[in-house]
C-alpha cells in the first residue's frame, strides 16, 4: 500500500503530495485524513494522508511512513475538498489551508499535543449487606446505585473507597471527561415578537439560501437565530454560529446555552488548547450540534448543517489577515451549498458590500427597524468640539461630563469609549519636535504609563521613556496623545466619586479577565465603563442610559477607503448599548467633524442615507463593491532591491491583466517593519480572466527566492 502524504512544510515549492510506503502493520489503520509520521529529507515531519494507493513496482525505492498519529480521521471528506477550494481562492499553499482549520494540537506538527482528560470512577457492584461497618454503608449509600466520579467523592480517602473495591463492592475504572469550558446559564424564554416571527417565517419558507437581516441594535436578532437553530435542531440538522471575537461576551453564551444547554460546543482563542481539542472531539462525535466560535469556527466539523449564521457580519474579524488570507463570509456560502443549508448575515450596519447584495437580490434583505418591546433608539447629540474645547476639562466637554454626572445621580450607569482606531499614545519633543519611534519599524511607540515605557505595537520592541530628548537633550518629552489611562486619571479628578472600570488591551489579555470585568459591571459594581473598540459591541446592560464616545472622529484620518464606514458602524454599534430597556438612552459624540456625514447619519441611525452617500464615493474612487480589489506585496530586506523588484512584478501585470487598474507600486501603510521595506500594488477590476493564473505564477516565481517575498490579498479589508 502507498499514501499520498501532504507535509507540513508551509513553502509553496514543497506544497505538493509525496509518496510513502506503508508496512503491513499500520495498514489496517490508515485512513485519509489522518495524520502521520513521515521522513522528510533529513527530518521526521508530520501530514495529512490525502490518498491512497496500490503500489506499483516502481514504489519499491519509497520511503515508508513512520507511525500514524490518529485513530480518527481529522479531516473528512468535505473540509479536504473545502481546502482545495480555499487554496484556489487565496492562492495559498494547500497545507495552510488544512491547518489553519484545525485547532493546534490536531495539526500536523503542532507542538501543543493535547491529550485526552480521564477521570477515575467508582461503581456500586454488590448489594449493602451487614457484613460491612455503618460507616462503609454510609459511603455506598451515597451511590444510590449508580457510578461516581472521584471528585464527587472528594470527602472520602481514596484508602477506604480502595478497601471497598478489594472487598468486592465497588468497581473502579477510568472514563475520558471533557474539560468545563462554559456554565450553562438560566433559562429565559421569550415569545417572538411579530417582526421576529416575520423574519422567522420568511427565511423558514424562503428558497433563497443567503438573507442579509438588517436589525438595529437591540432589535432582537439573537432571539431570531436561536429560533431557526431551534427549527434546524428538531429536523436534527446541526448549525454554526459566527461571532466576532470581541462580541463572544459571556452575555451572549449564557443566552444560547440558557436555551441548548450542552448541545453547545464553543469555539475561541480564549480556551486553552484541551478545552479547544475537547470541544472539537465533541463536534465530531456527534455530541454537539450548535457551534459559537470566532471566525475560525467556521470549520467546525458538524454534518448536516442547517444554518450557518454571521453575527455582525460587517465585523472585520471575519477576513483572516495572515495566510491562508481567507474571508469567512465566503467559506460559510460554499459549506452551505454543500449541506444544502442557508446562511444568515445580520447587522445593525451592514457592510456596503452585502447591503448592494441584497439590494441586486443576489442575498435576501430582511429588516427589524425597531427594538425590542419598550426599548427606542437613544437620542444623540453632537458636541461640536471646535467650540467645547474653550472650556473643556481635560478631554471632556462640559456637556458630556455634566451628562455623566446626572446619569451617575440617577443611579443608571455609564460606557464611554475612547476610539483608539488610527489614534496612538505617542511621545514627543517639546522643543524640537522629535517624535519616537521603533528601531526596526516605520511606528511611533506607544506610551504605556502603568510602566512608564515606550512599546512597538508591532515587533513588541520595548524601551525605557528617555528622560531628555535624544535628538535635542532638552527636557521636553511629553506625553500627547491619550489612552484610557489617562481618561482614567480624569475621571478621577472631575468626578471623584465616581467608580470607574477600564476594559482594554491592558486589562484583558489575562484569560476570563474580560469576563470579570463584564460582570462586575453587570452587578452594578461601577458607574462606568470605560474602554477602547472592546466596549462597543455585543454588550447588553438595562442599566446603561448614557453612551459618551471621547473622539468620534479619530478613525476618519485613517488613509482606507473604508474609514467612513467604519467609523459610521464604530459609531452605531456604542450608541446601540444605550438604553436598551426601558429607561431612554442619550448618546454624546464629542468630535472635531461635526457636519461629516459619517458622524450626522449615525447620529440619526439613519443607515441608508449613509449607504447612499459613501456609495457615491466609492464609485466614484472605483472602490468595492463597484471593483474588487487585490493587493499585492513585495517584501524584502534590501530596500534596493524590493523596489527593483516591485518595478518588474508590474510590467508583467501590466502585460498579462488588461482590464484591470494597476496602481503603485508604492509604499505600504507601514513602509518598514521588523527591518523588512514592504512595497505595494494595487490591482482593482471588475472582471480579468487571466487574474489567478498570473499571480499564482508570481508566487510560485518568487517561492524560491531568498531576496524578496510576495504576499496577495483578494479583497483586502485594510488598505
Ligand atoms: P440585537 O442582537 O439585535 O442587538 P438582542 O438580540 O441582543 O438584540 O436583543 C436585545 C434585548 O431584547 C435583549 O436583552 C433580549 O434579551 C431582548 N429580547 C429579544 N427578543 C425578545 C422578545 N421577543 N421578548 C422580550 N425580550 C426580547
Ligand atoms: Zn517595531
Amino acid at each position: 500500500m502507498v499514501v499520498g502524504v501532504l507535509v507540513e512544510v508551509t513553502n509553496k515549492n514543497v506544497d505538493k503530495i509525496f509518496d510513502y510506503k506503508v508496512s503491513e502493520c499500520h495498514q489496517a489503520k490508515i485512513k485519509i485524513g489522518v495524520r502521520v509520521k513521515v521522513p522528510f529529507a533529513t527530518r521526521t515531519l508530520e501530514g495529512f494522508v490525502l490518498e491512497i494507493k496500490e503500489d506499483t513496482t516502481e514504489d519499491r525505492k519509497l520511503k515508508e511512513i513512520i507511525d500514524i498519529i490518529d485513530d480518527d480521521i481529522i479531516l473528512n471528506d468535505e473540509l479536504l475538498a473545502l481546502g482545495k477550494k480555499m487554496q484556489e481562492m487565496t492562492l495559498s499553499s494547500l497545507i495552510y489551508c488544512y491547518q489553519s482549520m484545525l485547532p493546534k494540537s490536531l495539526k500536523a506538527g503542532g507542538k501543543n499535543k493535547a491529550h485526552k482528560k480521564f477521570e477515575t470512577i467508582f461503581r456500586p457492584i454488590k448489594e449493602i449487606d451487614d457484613s460491612l461497618t455503618e460507616s462503609q454503608k454510609e459511603i455506598l449509600s451515597q451511590f444510590h446505585g449508580k457510578p461516581l466520579k472521584r471528585s464527587a467523592l472528594k470527602e472520602i480517602s481514596l484508602a477506604r473507597l480502595k478497601l471497598l473495591e478489594s472487598k468486592g463492592y465497588l468497581e473502579e475504572y477510568e472514563e475520558e471527561v471533557y474539560r468545563n469550558s462554559f456554565t450553562i446559564g438560566s433559562k429565559e424564554n421569550y415569545p417572538l415578537t411579530k417582526d421576529q416571527q416575520n423574519v422567522v417565517d420568511t427565511i423558514l419558507k424562503s428558497s433563497s439560501s443567503i438573507f442579509l437581516l438588517h436589525g438595529v441594535t437591540g432589535s432582537g436578532k439573537t432571539e431570531v437565530y436561536m429560533e431557526l437553530i431551534e427549527k434546524a435542531l428538531q429536523e436534527g440538522k446541526t448549525s454554526i454560529v459566527l461571532v466576532p471575537e470581541i462580541s463572544l461576551t459571556p452575555q451572549m453564551i449564557k443566552r444560547f446555552s440558557a436555551r441548548f444547554g450542552k448541545r453547545i460546543a464553543l469555539l475561541h482563542s480564549a480556551l486553552s488548547d484541551g478545552e479547544k481539542y475537547d470541544e472539537w472531539r465533541r463536534i465530531v462525535r456527534g455530541e454537539a450540534d450548535i457551534v459559537i466560535g470566532a471566525r475560525s469556527a467556521i470549520f467546525a466539523p458538524l454534518k448536516n448543517i442547517g444554518y450557518i449564521i454571521i453575527d455582525e457580519e460587517h465585523s472585520d474579524s471575519y477576513k483572516q489577515e495572515n495566510n491562508p488570507r481567507y474571508d469567512a463570509k465566503e467559506i460559510a456560502k460554499i459549506r452551505a451549498e454543500y449541506h444544502h443549508a442557508k446562511v444568515v448575515m445580520g447587522s445593525a450596519t451592514p457592510t456596503l458590500e452585502s447591503y448592494a447584495r441584497a439590494k441586486k437580490q443576489v442575498y435576501q434583505l430582511l429588516t427589524l427597524p425597531n427594538r425590542v418591546g419598550k426599548g427606542t433608539l437613544p437620542t444623540v447629540h453632537i458636541v461640536d468640539m471646535n467650540e467645547a474645547i474653550k472650556q473643556s476639562m481635560g478631554h471632556f466637554s462640559i456637556e458630556l461630563l455634566t451628562a455623566i454626572k446626572k446619569t451617575i445621580e440617577r443611579k443608571e450607569q455609564v460606557i464611554l469609549l475612547l476610539n483608539r482606531r488610527g489614534y496612538s499614545s505617542f511621545v514627543t519633543c517639546k522643543n524640537c519636535g522629535y517624535v519616537v519611534k521603533c528601531p526596526s519599524c516605520d511606528i511611533t511607540l506607544t506610551y504605556h504609563k502603568s510602566s512608564n515605557t515606550l512599546r512597538c505595537h508591532y515587533c513588541g520592541y520595548g524601551t525605557n521613556l528617555p528622560k531628555v530628548c535624544p535628538s535635542c537633550q532638552e527636557d521636553a518629552i511629553k506625553d500627547l496623545g491619550v489612552g484610557t489611562e489617562k481618561i482614567e486619571e480624569e475621571l478621577k479628578k472631575y468626578l471623584p466619586n465616581a467608580r470607574v472600570l477600564r476594559m482594554d488591551f491592558d486589562t484583558t489579555t489575562k484569560k476570563g479577565a474580560h469576563e470579570k470585568i463584564i460582570t462586575q459591571f453587570g452587578k452594578g459594581d461601577a458607574d462606568i465603563l470605560l474602554g477602547t473598540q472592546i466596549v462597543a459591541k455585543g454588550l447588553d446592560f438595562s442599566n446603561v442610559t448614557l453612551v459618551g464616545v471621547i473622539n468620534a472622529d479619530t478613525s476618519l484620518n485613517i488613509p482606507d477607503f473604508r474609514s467612513s464606514e467604519n467609523t459610521f458602524s464604530l459609531l452605531s454599534q456604542v450608541s446601540g448599548r444605550s438604553g436598551r430597556s426601558e429607561k431612554k438612552g442619550q448618546v454624546y459624540l464629542q468630535t472635531f467633524n461635526p457636519t461629516h456625514f459619517s458622524i450626522v447619519n449615525a447620529s440619526k441611525n439613519d443607515y441608508l442615507s449613509f449607504y447612499q452617500e459613501e456609495m457615491r464615493n466609492r464609485y466614484l474612487l472605483k472602490y468595492p463593491p463597484y471593483y474588487y480589489l487585490v493587493s499585492v506585496k513585495i517584501l524584502g530586506k534590501d530596500e534596493q532591491i524590493c523596489f527593483q523588484e516591485s518595478l518588474k512584478i508590474k510590467k508583467v501585470l501590466e502585460k498579462y491583466l488588461k482590464n484591470t487598474i494597476i496602481l503603485g507600486p508604492n509604499a505600504d501603510t507601514i513602509y518598514k517593519l521588523s527591518n523588512v521595506y514592504r512595497n505595494r500594488i494595487i490591482l482593482k477590476y471588475k472582471k480579468e480572466e487571466a487574474l489567478y493564473d498570473i499571480l499564482n505564477r508570481l508566487i510560485l516565481h518568487y517561492a524560491s527566492s531568498s531576496k524578496v517575498k510576495v504576499e496577495v490579498d483578494f479583497n483586502p479589508i485594510h488598505l
